[in-house]
């Protein structure tokens, strides 16, 4: 029979790898996210976005930490701020620019080993834009 993925589940797994909090993963952040990120750790706004945060282009994204890591990456918790991670960061693969392009999704693939490749575009896209309604 063949069998055609339907939900989320069917395509994605994390592994808790911690691969897409090292290095520099440019993890855009919105007004909502440096609101509840700097109140979680209880700093005002603008520390926040001068010491936990770079600019990348015009936008905000999060900082690297002296390890090369996201600022907010920890060995044993993986996420020291999952409570109130970014909205990419709970959202992923689930994000629009994914599905933008049918090359993208195996790119991501190559670098997170939850994700399974080679799934037919059409699917991916109504997956992915259901995945997104759900959050
Ligand atoms: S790279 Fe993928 S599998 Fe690894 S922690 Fe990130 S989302 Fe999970
Ligand atoms: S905020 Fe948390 S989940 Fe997101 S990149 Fe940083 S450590 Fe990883």
């Amino acid at each position: 029979m063949d069998y055609r993925p339907l939900k989320g589940e069917d395509i994605f797994k994390c592994m808790e790898c911690g691969a897409c909090c090292k290095g520099f993963g440019g993890t855009y952040i919105s007004e909502e996210d440096i609101e509840k990120i700097s109140k979680y750790i209880n700093i005002s706004l603008e520390i926040f976005l001068d010491k936990y945060c770079t600019m990348s282009g015009s936008k905000y994204v999060l900082a690297q930490g002296k390890d090369d890591n996201c600022i907010f990456y920890d060995k044993e918790k993986q996420c020291s701020i999952h409570p109130v991670k970014p909205y990419m960061c709970k959202a992923w693969p689930f994000i629009k620019t994914i599905i933008s392009n049918p090359e993208n999704w195996n790119a991501m693939a190559g670098s997170c080993p939850g994700m399974k490749k080679d799934i037919e575009h059409d699917i991916l896209k109504k997956i992915v834009d259901s995945e997104i309604k759900l959050l």
